[in-house]
């Protein structure tokens, strides 16, 4: 049976510290890190993310500010936005919450970002030094999922890592950090032959699909730690992509959904943030 890892707490443990650190950078720097979000249109979950930044950013003292759009804005106007932020001197990360209405290129958005400011770690210049392993903004989720194995203790180097999953925002990205800690990397995606036979040689095993529960206790090696990045909504529930009860059996430790990575994601924004501000 496995220990459960508690992402909430986790997270709240790392958010206390955020406050001590944003008082020590308004006291040494005399600024306050600041988060600008741009939301645009009426996305349900969207608009519940974007709450709950604003909130996290209230709870730990960063200033945030956020832009509801209407539906109907146009892509100069969303890119204008992002160029007076950029200038902005109360502002050290800017995010634009995604997916944005089809009319909008979501791409230039990124791109019209400074790297500087890119907390969502979304912007080429980031996504290339995290490739060649140079300090940047990481993706709030692949590191979420690293700040968790490292507060339970789970060491890499060497390990047989296996990631399911090969997303820009999530897969390639993890794999590059399990990569950089030392561990053997195996990608798995949708065209993988056998995923079972090459699961179950994990013994840390990510997975970040959108199928829910399509990793069965079958599929993890015995004592491996299991970190489960899926949220799907299944009859009015949310589960992950992995059948928690079976792997639950097997693992050493594994993610809860809700309640695993999820959490973890704010809190690397609200750390990318910090380190932006530091930045200045
Ligand atoms: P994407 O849809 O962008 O990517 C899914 C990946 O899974 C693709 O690489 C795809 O392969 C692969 N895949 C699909 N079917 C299979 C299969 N049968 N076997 C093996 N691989 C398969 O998803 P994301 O990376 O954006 O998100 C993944 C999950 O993580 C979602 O449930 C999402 O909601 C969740 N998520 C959670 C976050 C959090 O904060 N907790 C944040 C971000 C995402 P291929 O490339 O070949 O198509």
């Amino acid at each position: 049976m496995a220990k459960i890892i508690d992402g909430k707490a986790i997270a709240e443990e790392i958010r206390a510290e955020f406050v001590e650190e944003v008082k020590k950078i308004q006291s040494e720097k005399g600024i306050t890190p600041g988060l600008a979000v741009i939301l645009v249109g009426q996305d349900p979950a969207s608009k519940t993310y974007v709450r709950n930044k604003e909130r996290a950013c209230q709870n730990v003292g960063i200033y945030s500010e956020v832009h509801r759009l209407p539906e109907e804005t146009s892509q100069d106007e969303v890119l204008g936005l992002i160029r007076k932020l950029n200038q902005d001197p109360k502002i050290h990360g800017i995010l634009v919450q995604l997916p944005l209405p089809d009319h909008i290129d979501e791409t230039a958005c990124i791109n019209a970002i400074v790297p500087e400011k890119d907390v969502d770690g979304f912007h080429p210049i980031n996504v290339g030094k995290l490739m060649i392993g140079e300090k940047c903004f990481v993706p709030c989720t692949p590191a979420g999922v690293i700040e968790l194995l490292d507060r339970v203790g789970v060491e890499l180097k060497g390990k047989e890592a296996c990631v399911v999953g090969r997303s820009n925002i999530v897969g390639k990205p993890v794999s590059l950090l399990l990569l950089q800690r030392h561990a053997t990397v195996t990608i798995c995606h949708s065209r993988t032959r056998n995923l079972g036979e090459v699961t179950r040689r994990a013994d840390v095993l990510v997975v970040a699909v959108g199928k829910p529960e399509m990793i069965k206790g079958d599929m993890v090696k015995e004592g491996a730690v299991v970190i489960d990045v899926g949220v799907n909504a299944v009859d009015g529930k949310l589960v992950g992509d992995v059948e928690f009860a079976t792997a639950f059996e097997r693992a050493s430790a594994i993610t809860p959904v809700p309640g695993g990575v999820g959490p973890m994601t704010i809190t690397m924004l609200l750390k990318n943030t910090i380190q932006a501000a530091w930045q200045v």
